[in-house]
């Protein structure tokens, strides 16, 4: 560690280390500090005893519309192609999700049932609201409250700790609804995992960047010991302010490794039907991810992660997601205003940001921020 950097990059998640890389290449130099003992941040993936891999802080299904991004990330990585199929485990039974026909004809009972049946079901069932004002507003305007009852409300209930009319419609709208057979969770052009795991590719960023990394570091330690022009923040937002203005909410989860030998898996080589089920029920988890459906890893053992949702409590764990609603809505954007103007500090990320953003979505502002900074010769 040198006492003199043009960058001081607080996180070493996809913003962080993003930035660090296309400063990297203009000759600039950073210092990238991050509290935890891993780069990666939230994306940051293992391999278990029997090196199967398995996403650390949940599930992280990379996809993205933007070629921009894709080609980005392709200088770091191979991709296996993946096709993340989502089951919900409610009732005794696994249904076909997001809904689509298929749920419908699970539903309805009725495995003839068509695309205009289903159509005409929604007309009766969807609550017209032209406006939805939240997410439960917003699933009840789609698919009526029945759909909504199996598969949203608990869900979210738990998996926010808060229920779906505090939170904002852009929430539980994140899941298409199909009319037809698709079960794809996610419509994006682009779904793929890095090959080798999300580990290799940061990585690799991180080499091609040059930059000094320091782990286990608050940047709060750091930031009057080392000179630099311009600060690059990616932790919480209201953090960076010593919460001036109170804390702002975030919702986290503890996620819980199950090691399957041989012996636990059925003979097909799976424990679950699919790669991710979700469980609106009574359990108090959320969902579990069997990562092996789309890793191409073939073995005869497997692993599960089990997603609990919690409270985010500082120094006990880690944010993992802002809480989009009207309960953080106007503290956010009263801290969005301070970090605006200050001096010398680029705020970037999901957590600094204070929006629930996509992994592809944090790679394009990072680029997008770094040809800001680039212009602006800070
Ligand atoms: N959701 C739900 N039931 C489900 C799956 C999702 O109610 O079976 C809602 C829930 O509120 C969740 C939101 O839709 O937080 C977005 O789901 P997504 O799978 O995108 O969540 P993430 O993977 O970002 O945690």
């Amino acid at each position: 560690m040198r006492d003199r950097y043009d960058y001081l990059i607080v996180g070493a998640g996809l913003s962080g280390l993003v930035l660090a890389e296309r400063l990297g290449s203009l000759g600039r130099s950073c210092l990238v500090v991050e509290r935890r003992n891993h780069i990666g941040g939230n994306c940051h993936d293992r391999k278990d005893r029997n090196g199967l891999f398995y996403h650390v802080y949940g599930p992280h299904y990379f996809r993205t519309n933007s070629e921009l991004v894709r080609a980005y990330l392709s200088r770091f990585t191979k991709w296996q192609d993946a096709k993340y199929r989502v089951n919900v485990f409610t009732r005794g039974t696994y249904w076909s999700f997001p809904v689509n026909l298929g749920t419908f004809r699970q539903f309805s009972r009725n495995p003839a049932a068509t695309e205009d049946d289903f159509k005409a079901y929604l007309a009766r069932s969807a609550v017209p609201i032209a406006a939805p004002a939240n997410s439960k507003e917003a699933i009840l305007a789609s698919v009526g409250s029945e759909l909504y009852e199996l598969f949203y409300k608990g869900y979210t209930e738990k998996q926010w700790g808060r229920p779906a009319e505090a939170l904002d419609a852009s929430v539980c709208r994140r899941i298409p609804i199909h009319t037809g057979l698709d079960e794809r969770y996610f419509r994006d052009e682009f779904q793929a995992l890095p090959r080798q795991g999300y580990d290799p590719m940061f990585q690799a960023i991180l080499e091609a960047s040059g930059a000094d990394l320091r782990l286990e570091t608050d940047h709060r330690d750091v930031v009057r010991l080392v000179r630099h022009r311009h600060l690059i923040y990616s932790g919480p937002l209201d953090e960076y302010f010593d919460c001036r203005f109170g804390p702002l909410p975030y919702r986290t989860a503890r996620y819980a490794l199950e090691e399957i030998g041989e012996a636990g898996v059925p003979a097909g080589g799976f424990v679950q039907p699919v790669l991710q089920v979700n469980y609106p029920g009574p359990e108090a988890f959320t969902r579990t991810v069997e990562l092996k459906h789309v890793t191409g890893q073939v073995s005869r053992s497997s692993n599960l992660v089990r997603e609990f949702p919690a409270e985010y409590r500082p120094c006990e764990s880690d944010p993992n997601y802002p809480i989009p609603g009207p309960e953080s809505d106007s503290l956010a954007a009263r801290y969005r205003e301070l970090a605006e103007r200050e001096p010398g500090v680029t705020f970037i990320g999901r957590l600094a940001q204070y929006r629930y953003l996509n992994m592809d979505q944090v790679v394009g502002a990072a680029l997008h921020t770094f040809e800001k900074l680039r212009d602006a010769a800070t």
